[in-house]
């Protein structure tokens, strides 16, 4: 426990007793207290006079520093009568780290551990104080900034670099601000800027600009060269809001856009992104509903022997009937759904479409066709949705029969999906295709590290490739390389005869899927027809029968 301070005082305010724990913090240093005054017994004496006059008692703080330490005191006076005499008895006890506990609580609240900058709660105070200045017609502007990527940086470089990329994008964030301005890092990887005043948005964009280059300088920590990139939106005050919330919201729509335009850039918000942000709200809520209600199924459109005309497999693609009864293709929510994290929970509902209806698959394909199901990007490399997966998949008593179609990215991805993921998929027998190949972000050469069954050309190849000889030189890179590592070959949308005679008679390409052959059939408008099975073989290979015999006639000019 520390020794509490005792002063005695008279009604002259003199000391007629100091203890030692008194004495040090009067800074008393003989202990005699008739000795030189310091300025602090002075002051502590006129206080003493005053409060004998008041004859009131007084609780009193008061801090104390000496050299870098720094105590605070809490101060309790009495005045008493003792035998006539009216006597101010004062006990002080050292509080200096409640106190020091205390401080720090409040840092914590208002001041970030990491960067050390102001917390939300600050710059939102700042920004509601300038706003109630009354009178004034003072700008000002509220930049919203989100590193780009940041999770991946944390997932493969690690969370400590993670955090000291932060540390360090604050420091350059904050480089040249004016004290009337604020940086605040509002949570993760996000931090506002409010710049005021200001003249106007030139004076902003030019700012901007110069803190998003300075941005994209690489980072050098811990010895690794460190690249990122910052998405800003900006709203300003008066034009774009004239409340807190309002001003940050649009100007978090602004950077939603630049994330979804491509990132590493800032814009201004104006408002036909708040339509675009309501309509997407509405989207939202909508996709949420139809996953709540089940409301989805399933278009099936076969991949098609290219020779044969034989079905060799079919690709589960989902549709989603909105709240009007109207189908939509997945172009309109599928994207949405990874971004809200609901695509896990569709992908089970697609295999929960495809074993209900098995039996109707079976007769109208074939019963020995492979299904493919489309995994998002997202999803493949996330084991806590891989693995219930899989699990589901054997669960179906036919694992084998399946196939996962994910794109090249995720094979890029620094996640765990080549190494720990697919090893499952494969020992239940389940296929895996490369989606979309081409457009991704791997090169040629990255097939190479690439295990998987089959690879399906993007349709951008496919489109007149007749006509192209740019894509036809990538499609024989890729098919032979296909071929050297065991890979099946599919081309995907595959629209025209000339396309498919360009293939048949110009590559030793076996697969193709398209509208040529098949849109994607709802297995419900199949059912009144009977026989099935032949009825949709008919459907399926109707035009390519009629127009077959001219195709090879006409292909030879296309021969390698
Ligand atoms: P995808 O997996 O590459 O599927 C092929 C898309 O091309 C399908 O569009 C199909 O209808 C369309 N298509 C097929 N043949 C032709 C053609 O000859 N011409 C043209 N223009 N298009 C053709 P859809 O059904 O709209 O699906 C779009 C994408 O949505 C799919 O591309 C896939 O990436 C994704 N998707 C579909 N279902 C699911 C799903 O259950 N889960 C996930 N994660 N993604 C899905
Ligand atoms: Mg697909
Ligand atoms: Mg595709």
């Amino acid at each position: 426990m520390l020794p509490s301070g005792v002063t005695v005082q008279d009604e002259q305010g003199h000391f007629l007793l100091v203890n030692d724990a008194a004495a040090a913090q009067l800074r008393i240093s003989t202990g005699e207290p008739s000795g030189p005054a310091s300025k602090e017994l002075n002051r502590r004496r006129e206080t003493g006079l005053e409060l004998l006059r008041s004859g009131r008692p007084a609780v009193a703080e008061e801090s104390v520093t000496s050299g870098e330490a720094k105590q605070v005191f809490l101060t309790v006076h009495r005045p008493v009568r003792i035998a006539d005499r009216k006597l101010l008895l004062s006990s002080s006890a050292d509080i200096s780290e409640q106190k020091a506990v205390e401080d720090q609580l409040f840092r914590s609240a208002y001041y970030d551990e990491l960067t050390d900058l102001p917390t939300r709660r600050v710059v939102e105070r700042r920004a509601n104080s300038l706003l109630q200045r009354d009178g004034t017609q003072g700008k000002f502007a509220l930049a919203f900034l989100d590193i780009d990527n940041f999770k991946h940086i944390n997932d493969y470089y690690g969370h400590a670099i993670g955090d000291a990329l932060l540390v360090e994008v604050a420091k350059r964030l904050r480089l040249d601000l004016r004290d009337s301005d604020m940086l605040s890092r509002i949570s993760g990887d996000e931090f506002i800027l409010l710049l005021n005043p200001i003249q106007g948005e030139r004076e902003v964009a030019e700012y901007i600009q110069f803190a998003l280059e300075r941005l994209r300088a690489p980072f050098f920590i811990d010895g690794s060269e460190i690249f990122a990139s910052t998405s800003i939106g900006v709203s300003l005050y008066p034009d774009h809001g004239r409340s807190y919330d309002v001003l940050r919201q649009n100007a978090d729509i602004a950077m939603y856009r630049v994330k979804n335009e491509g990132k590493g850039a800032a814009v201004f918000f104006d408002a036909s992104m708040e339509r675009e942000a309501l309509a997407r709200i509405k989207v939202e809520q909508a996709l949420r509903l139809a996953i709540l209600e089940k409301r989805f199924c399933c278009a099936f459109q076969p991949k098609i022997d290219i020779r044969t005309q034989d079905i060799k497999g079919i690709e589960a693609l989902v549709r989603l009937r909105d709240d009007e009864g109207v189908i939509q293709a997945p172009g309109t929510f599928i994207n949405l759904a990874v971004e809200l994290g609901l695509i896990d929970e569709l992908t089970h509902l697609v295999l929960a479409e495809i074993v209900k209806s098995i039996d109707l698959i079976n007769e109208t394909f074939g019963a020995d066709t492979s299904i493919s199901i489309n995994v998002a990007a997202k999803q493949a490399g996330n084991p806590k949705f891989m693995r219930p997966f899989a699990q589901a998949l054997e669960a179906t008593g036919f694992p084998e029969r399946f196939m996962i179609e994910v794109t090249e990215d995720a094979f890029v991805a620094k996640t765990h999906f080549q190494t720990e993921i697919l090893p499952i998929f494969r020992k239940l027998g389940v296929g895996i295709s490369i989606d979309d190949f081409g457009i991704g972000y791997s090169s040629l050469s990255a097939l190479a590290d690439i295990t998987a069954d089959e690879i399906k050309i993007d349709r951008s190849f496919i489109t007149d490739i007749h006509k192209r000889p740019r894509s036809q030189g990538i499609l024989r890179a890729i098919e032979s390389l296909s071929e050297a590592l065991g890979m099946t070959v599919i081309a995907e949308g595959l629209e025209s005869f000339e396309e498919l005679a360009y293939l048949q008679a110009a590559t030793r390409i076996r697969y193709a899927q398209g509208f040529y052959f098949s849109k994607p059939i709802f297995l419900e408008e199949l059912k009144p027809a009977i026989p099935i099975v032949s009825e949709a073989r008919i459907n399926l290979a109707s035009r390519p029968l009629q127009e077959n015999r001219p195709v090879y006639a006409r292909a030879d000019r296309y021969r390698r």
